[in-house]
């Protein structure tokens, strides 16, 4: 494939320019950061498995009416989508306490929570992702207070129709990270859903074991981290057809 200029790099995907005006091409890679980037690693195959994943999820969520950046998946590592302009905020949905929310309420993990909960951070590594509240958002003109409507009610019913999803694999959703973006179009700007969805940004227990099949083996050292999130893949139908030996995918060109 030609050269492509490189756009952005994150933690764990790369953009680049796409193949055409509007458009970038999204690329997975390996590595896997946690704690503000305080710990860092590789995890073999992860890049193959997300890029599939966040393909399937995605490509559901846009058969029930949710706008998504999401075009197509190109290859292993890669897909194309939209460029959007994306809203500083990551969009926190909870269904059961875990994580920085059980700290916060001195609540034991897998604590149900009496309903969904839709947390707000700015996205800012500079100072670690604080939570903030509607007010800020708006007054700081991250987003409008129209557009925050849209990222609520969307985020909502993301969480129910991937809450019912998952519980029919046996997974629990236990509580995951959205992003969204504006997308000009035809005269006109509207949020859909970007960025991706993976299990680097959900928490899934196994409904039987509450084994946890998600980033969380990483961030704890459980181990077998990818054989997790190869597991999740494997029950929505969908790992890749070559199998394991697979995962790890054409080499990145640039
Ligand atoms: N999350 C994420 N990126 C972040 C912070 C959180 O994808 O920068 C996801 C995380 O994987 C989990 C959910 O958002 O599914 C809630 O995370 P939490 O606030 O509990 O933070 P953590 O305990 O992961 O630090």
């Amino acid at each position: 494939m030609a050269r492509r200029r490189k756009i952005y790099e994150g933690k764990a995907k790369v953009l680049f320019e796409g193949p055409e005006p509007g458009t970038l091409v999204q690329y997975f890679k390996d590595d896997a950061t946690a704690f503000n980037n305080e710990k860092r690693g590789v995890v073999t195959g992860k890049g193959v498995l997300n890029n599939r994943i966040s393909e399937y999820l995605m490509t559901r969520l846009a058969e029930v009416g949710i706008p998504t950046h999401f075009v197509r998946r190109l290859n292993m590592r890669e897909q194309l989508v939209r460029e959007v302009e994306i809203i500083p905020v990551e969009v926190v949905v909870r269904n059961i306490a875990a994580g920085s929310f059980s700290k916060r309420f001195k609540m034991d993990e897998g604590a149900p929570l009496p309903r969904s909960i839709v947390e707000y951070y700015y996205k800012s590594d500079d100072l670690g992702d604080p939570l903030v509240t509607e007010e800020h958002i708006t007054a700081f003109s991250w987003a409008a207070p129209p557009e925050l409507d849209d990222i609520l009610a969307l985020s909502l019913r993301i969480n129910d129709f991937l809450s019912g999803l998952f519980l029919g694999v046996g997974l629990r959703l236990v509580d995951f990270k959205l992003e969204y973006g504006r997308l000009y179009a035809d005269d006109q700007v509207r949020i859909v859903l970007a960025d991706e969805i993976t299990p680097d940004g959900c928490r899934l227990w196994d409904i039987e074991t509450n084994e946890k099949m998600d980033k969380d083996r990483f961030r704890r050292d459980l181990g077998n981290v990818a054989e997790a999130y190869q597991e999740v893949a494997r029950r929505l139908g969908i790992l890749p057809e070559a199998g394991p030996r697979d995962l790890k995918g054409p080499a990145m060109m640039q």
